[in-house]
């Protein structure tokens, strides 16, 4: 994670290696871990997991560049519930939720984030990795304002299960998002795309 919480229960980013703060989600200690080549980041050292939060995701360049589009005090919020607690990539000051998706996801787990982060839950998706399989698929007829409809090799199946609102990311060189509307995770995804700046600054960010 990049914030972790100091002796003046301030949120810090990790100013030196092996500095040591506490966890915001389960107050454990952590320590700070940054170098060359490495995102700075707190992790846990005790114990045996990683992390406390079973959800969570390494950090990639691609995730910290997400998360940065947006105020420092809407990223990693601590949301709880039914005495769960995770760590929310962004939760705007409209209570939405932003989760950012980099690596593949199983099924189960789509299925407890949703259920848990509720229908405030928006979901980007990195979709560089598998850009080369959707292949547009268009109609004669087919007229501005129309869905986009894109066959997808090797369909990332997983993605099936979700009910939430899905955008994929194909990657800096796109000024827009793919807003799935119908066909996540199958062979055939529906869509139409909306505008990368307009969707961060309606979400409280700016896209730098
Ligand atoms: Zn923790």
């Amino acid at each position: 994670m990049r914030y972790a919480i100091n002796n003046d229960k301030q949120r810090v980013e990790v100013s030196e290696s092996g500095e040591l703060a506490l966890c915001p989600c389960c107050s454990k200690p952590v320590k700070g871990r940054r170098g060359d080549h490495r995102i700075h980041h707190w992790y846990h050292y005790e114990g045996l997991s990683s992390n406390c939060d079973g959800w969570y995701e390494p950090m990639t360049e691609w995730h910290l560049k997400w998360q940065n589009y947006f105020p420092s005090q809407n990223q990693e919020v601590v949301i709880t519930k039914d005495g769960e607690k995770h760590i929310a990539d962004i939760k705007t000051s409209t209570g939405v939720i932003l989760e950012f998706q980099n690596s593949s996801i199983n099924s189960n787990v789509i299925r407890k984030r949703e259920k848990f982060y509720g229908q405030k839950l928006v979901w980007i998706i990195n979709a560089l990795p598998f850009k080369k399989n959707l292949l547009l698929e268009q109609s004669v007829l087919w007229s501005k304002g129309d869905p986009y409809v894109y066959k997808w090799n090797r369909p990332r199946r997983s993605w099936e299960v979700s009910i939430r609102p899905i955008f994929l990311d194909f990657g800096p060189d796109w000024d827009e998002l793919f807003w799935v509307k119908k066909g996540m995770g199958t062979r055939s995804l529906e869509g139409i795309y909306y505008n990368k700046k307009k969707f961060i600054e309606r979400n409280g960010g700016d896209l730098i």
